[in-house]
């Protein structure tokens, strides 16, 4: 019912629509007034590397601060901002926001670390993108160095010829490309071998199953990286159980509520901090030992 009538009214509020449908496009509008009312803010989640345990970077990770619904995660709009479009100026905010809070960073003068962040299909077919991308490196005096993008496995193969051209500017600037939740995507991988990608990030459901299964699966696509030359990073860690099998398989990183969930920007400093430092500890003791 959503485009009956060409504008959004009280008079599909009929009593023949779910509860389901009113709560969408209730969502709908509020989404269109989220975007003009700046209510959406970058949450970040570590990610570390797996022998040193260091940060290397954060995630940025979207939530809409809903003026009476609370925090409201990206599964509960990012489909609906898709269907609708709204992606669109929704991933313009965050390129913004990225943009301008790497810069704060820089000027903080930690060791270098990277931001990596979303981006739907949507966004990439729009022409506007690499320009957006473009305005924000350059504006915001950005290292290239320090952005990855992550794309999800299904996305790049729902028209990996359309994105070459756009995969391959990334790719002269220096920007990282992820494919996000590998191994849901029952691709064909000779994708593999075509696009400039440099980053694999095994899903959180092969990390999680602890049948066994999971990481039977979980160890293909390590072998197959190092094969490829491809770094991997492991979503939803939780466990050290998880941890240990991850480590003793040369997994490159992890990212996971083992360590930290995502946090607000200022937590995510603290964080950085205090991984420092705990690392300083560490490296010391064993010097002492040795
Ligand atoms: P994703 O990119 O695969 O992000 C990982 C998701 O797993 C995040 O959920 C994160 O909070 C969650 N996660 C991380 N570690 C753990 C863990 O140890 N256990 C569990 N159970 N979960 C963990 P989140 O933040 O709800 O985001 C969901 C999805 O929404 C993302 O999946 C991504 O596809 C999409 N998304 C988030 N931000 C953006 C954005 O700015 N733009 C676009 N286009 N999509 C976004
Ligand atoms: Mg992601
Ligand atoms: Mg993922
Ligand atoms: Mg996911």
């Amino acid at each position: 019912a959503k485009n009956q009538g060409g504008h959004k009214g009280y008079q599909f509020y009929g009593s023949y629509m779910t509860d389901k449908a009113v709560e969408t496009l209730d969502l709908e509008n509020d989404l269109h007034n989220a975007i003009q009312q700046q209510q959406f803010s970058l949450f970040y989640q570590p990610i570390l590397d797996l022998k040193t345990e260091l940060v290397q970077g954060a995630e940025a990770l979207l939530r809409w601060i809903h003026p009476t619904k609370g925090i409201i995660g990206p599964d509960k709009f990012i489909p609906l901002a898709e269907e609708t479009g709204l992606i669109v100026p929704i991933g313009a905010w965050v390129l913004n926001e990225v943009g301008r809070q790497l810069k704060e960073w820089e000027a903080l003068e930690l060791p270098r670390f990277f931001v990596s962040f979303n981006v739907s299909v949507q966004q990439f077919k729009d022409r506007n993108f690499l320009g957006e991308m473009e305005k924000m490196i350059s504006s915001n005096k950005i290292n290239p160095k320090s952005l990855e993008v992550e794309i999800t496995e299904t996305g790049l193969m729902s028209n990996a010829t359309l994105f070459l051209n756009s995969l391959k500017w990334l790719e002269s600037k220096g920007i990282a490309l992820v494919v996000d939740d590998f191994g849901t995507g029952y691709s064909n991988l000779n994708y593999l071998n075509i696009l400039p990608i440099n980053k694999l990030k095994i899903d959180k459901s092969f990390i999680q199953d602890d049948s066994g299964k999971g990481h039977n699966i979980a160890l293909s696509i390590l072998a197959l990286a190092k094969k490829l030359k491809l770094k991997v990073v492991a979503e939803g860690v939780e466990t050290k159980e998880q941890l240990d099998f991850l480590k003793k398989n040369q997994c490159d990183e992890v990212q996971g509520y083992y360590f930290s969930k995502p946090i607000e920007s200022e937590h995510f400093i603290v964080f950085v901090k205090e991984n420092r430092i705990l690392n300083e500890k560490h490296s010391n003791n064993n010097q002492v030992i040795a």
